[in-house]
């Protein structure tokens, strides 16, 4: 009898101290919550304990193109006679002060690194269904200037690209294409055009590694396409190289 007296006993001090544990945690959980609550990263409003990065209405609502699921060329479209292009998709329409637009600022200036994983694995989730994107050999961002990388820590392009590399199963390679150049927001438009006509913005390294390969180019925005292009340029002193495309929006 004794026995089992002091058995219950030790089950309940033990119960009633992850009882108190799991308390204390929710409440930390509420404290946090409560003065550092997390919003949704394109709308702003405050996010369910279930949600993460972005709301489940944003997760609806965004204004995806869905190019891919259409064989929709507008990508294609915007960089016709300046580069030969397999299949290109962005994952967004970019709409000025829309959520998109604060999505992808929050990722290039407020340090938000995560929200180009979310991209990716949304983007790469939809690409992997897709027959057209089956033959890639492998993902290549657009890069950034050594400068610019340290000054900002991290090209907000990476994280994008890896998970769509990773959903595709194909390899993430970011030491063939280089930025040469550092454009800053003072360099001009003139100069970006002239320089996107020229080998002066990027330069290729282990050029092998490209030869004969089906490359998926990954970028944030394709507005005007000049980057894109440039990009192309450069890519193609690769012998028997196919190129397709797929940003985070189109403008
Ligand atoms: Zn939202």
């Amino acid at each position: 009898m004794y026995v089992l007296w002091q058995k219950l006993k030790r089950y309940n001090i033990i119960f009633l101290l992850k009882f108190t544990i799991q308390v204390i945690i929710a409440i930390l959980k509420s404290l946090i919550n409560l003065f550092f609550p997390k919003v949704c990263y394109a709308c702003t409003t405050y996010l369910l304990d279930n949600e993460e990065t972005i709301c489940t209405n944003c997760r609806h609502d965004l204004p995806t193109t869905n190019f891919h699921f259409s064989n929709d060329d507008s990508v294609k479209k915007v960089l016709r006679g300046r580069a030969n292009i397999e299949h290109a998709t962005a994952l967004f329409r970019f709409e000025k002060e829309g959520p998109v637009q604060q999505l992808i600022h929050s990722l290039k200036y407020k340090g938000y690194e995560h929200i180009g994983e979310l991209l990716g694995d949304w983007l790469g989730g939809e690409l992997a269904e897709l027959k057209t994107y089956q033959n890639i050999d492998m993902v290549i961002p657009v890069p950034m200037h050594p400068k610019k990388l340290k000054k900002r820590g991290y090209n907000q392009v990476t994280k994008f690209g890896q998970q769509i590399a990773e959903a595709l199963n194909v390899a993430y390679v970011d030491d063939v294409l280089i930025k040469i150049t550092n454009t800053t927001s003072q360099t001009t438009k003139k100069r970006v055009a002239r320089w996107s006509n020229s080998n002066e913005l990027f330069a290729l390294r282990n050029i092998s590694k490209i030869e004969n390969k089906h490359i998926l180019l990954v970028d944030d925005i394709i507005t005007t396409g000049a980057t894109l292009e440039a990009c192309c340029l450069v890519l193609n002193q690769a012998k028997h190289l196919k190129i397709s495309i797929a940003t985070m929006a189109i403008a």
